[in-house]
């Protein structure tokens, strides 16, 4: 058993690794930056240590002063988190140098999925399908305009380190592609350092499912039923609810197809520990493998909630050599859960963030309700990291009573002082074609009353 964990990350992750550490009697140690010395992950941490100054490039992305951390503190593990250093090999390949597991994939299972075109490409080999594109890098405007030529506009040309959905635009003629090929390599470079882009077709009226894995270091993999997370705007998920109503309803026999063909992936790339197979489905049932994310997702605790399984515990025993003690056939699905993410935005002025002091802070409970967050009264909300404060999360019997909890969660929580997203996804709860399920990732485009594709394009 590990005795001391190291959490290498900031927010209402690093709150959450704590406190499945806590179950587990395991002692943790938090690392923070200058602007975080009041955050919540310090205070629930045993140890504290200070990393460096705000910008994430001084302190929650640099291994050397995370290692240095590790080592006086004495950790048998560091767990990452999501975003920062969660999906660097590198990162991951020091740990173990240094005798210091990392609670993650190993070295090679990352590399084997480094970045998004060579994902596709071991996807390929799986024999799962892959949206029609380049077979890797584009180096220049003419592989642009011959790649879109081949697969037929519209297209989306793609930050192959992308993430966040950042790094990313449609494209519906060669203006619009050279255009959108120039900005996608600038806004890559400055976000990931990392200017590589592919192309692939632009599915229409797609839909995001995607499905948790995990996998031990024995050779075992199951998979924990999907999430659709459709509900997005400009490419970053927003609301997420499992199971899909797509699955459910209009293509029932997508869910046993696209949960094997994510575990064809997982072995394909001899993945261990918990990942997350992404996936878009068009209006017609096909689905396209889109990426792995390797590391604890986001939306993680609506699989929680409906599998009973505890996703972050699971990533601690299996980075402990622990074998998986459930089989594919021990993985029960019960209830509806949904998940809203309250980002410290202005959703009346084009989601503007907003950091700042909380000033009240009631945050909403009863029965079917959790709250992952790490904000407080009096938390003042650095501008330096993203927006997301808190993760709602509503479980129900089935999916119109986790809407009805959602509903009611929403209206309960009181943050003042900052603006944040609630008002918006209250909007989303009452919208009919949400409350039927009928929904593609246009949703919020066609709800804020502009067409998708004119605003990636004017982003453009
Ligand atoms: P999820 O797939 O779990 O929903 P998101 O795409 O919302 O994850 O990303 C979660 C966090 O990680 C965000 O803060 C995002 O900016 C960051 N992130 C995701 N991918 C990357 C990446 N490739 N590089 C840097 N940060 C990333
Ligand atoms: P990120 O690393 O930013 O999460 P993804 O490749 O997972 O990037 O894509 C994020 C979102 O962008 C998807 O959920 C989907 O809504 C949209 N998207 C990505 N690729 C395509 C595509 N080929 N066609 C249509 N939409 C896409
Ligand atoms: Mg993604």
């Amino acid at each position: 058993m590990f005795e001391k964990v190291l959490v290498a990350n900031r927010g209402e992750i690093a709150v959450r690794i704590i406190r499945a550490c806590k179950e587990l009697n395991i002692r943790t140690v938090a690392v923070y930056s200058e602007a975080d010395i009041n955050s919540m992950h310090v205070q629930l941490a045993d140890e504290a240590i200070c990393i460096g100054k705000a910008p994430s490039s001084e302190s929650y992305l640099r291994i050397d002063r995370l290692i240095s951390a590790a080592e006086i503190a004495d950790v048998d593990a560091i767990h990452p988190g999501y975003g920062f250093l969660s999906e660097n090999a590198h990162f991951a390949d020091v740990c173990e140098n240094c005798n210091i597991r990392f609670i993650g994939p190993s070295s090679r299972a990352m590399n084997a999925l480094e970045n998004k075109a060579i994902s596709r490409t071991l996807a390929k080999k799986a024999g799962v399908p892959i949206p029609p594109g380049s077979d890797g890098l584009i180096e220049n405007e003419q592989e642009a305009l011959t790649t879109a030529k081949r697969i037929g506009y519209p297209v989306m040309i793609k930050a192959i380190a992308g993430g966040g959905g950042r790094g990313m635009r449609a494209a519906h003629n060669d203006i619009s592609l050279i255009k959108g090929y120039h900005t996608a390599r600038t806004e890559a470079e400055k976000a990931f350092g990392n200017s590589g882009v592919y192309i692939e077709k632009f599915i229409e009226n797609p839909h995001h499912i995607e499905f948790q894995i995990l996998a031990d270091t024995r050779g075992n993999i199951i998979h924990l039923g999907e999430r659709d997370c459709s509900i997005q705007r400009r490419n970053q998920k927003i609301v997420e609810e499992t199971p899909s109503p797509l699955l459910d309803n209009k293509f029932r026999d997508l869910r046993k197809k696209m949960g094997k063909a994510a575990i064809n992936i997982a072995k394909m790339a001899h993945y261990t520990n918990a990942g997350t197979v992404e996936f878009i489905v068009d209006d017609h049932g096909n689905f396209y493998f889109l990426e792995v994310n390797k590391r604890i997702q986001v939306e993680h605790p609506i699989t929680e909630e409906v599998t009973g399984i505890d996703l972050v515990k699971q990533q601690i025993l299996i980075a402990m050599g622990e074998p998986l003690r459930i089989s594919q056939g021990d993985v029960t699905f019960k209830g509806h859960a949904i998940e809203c993410r309250v980002n410290a935005e202005d959703p009346f002025d084009d989601f503007r963030p907003c950091p700042g002091r909380i000033d009240m802070y009631y945050s909403p409970g009863g029965r079917g309700v959790r709250v992952d967050s790490h904000a407080y009264a009096g938390y003042t909300i650095p501008s330096h990291y993203d927006s997301l404060i808190s993760k709602l999360i509503t479980y129900g019997k089935d999916r119109r009573d986790a809407m009805d909890k959602m509903s009611r969660a929403l209206g309960e929580y009181m943050i003042t002082g900052i603006k944040t997203t609630v008002p918006f996804e209250q909007a989303i709860l009452q919208d009919p074609n949400f409350r039927r399920g009928v929904y593609s990732t246009n949703f919020i485009e066609q709800l804020l009353g502009g067409a998708r594709r004119e605003l990636i394009e004017e982003k453009a």
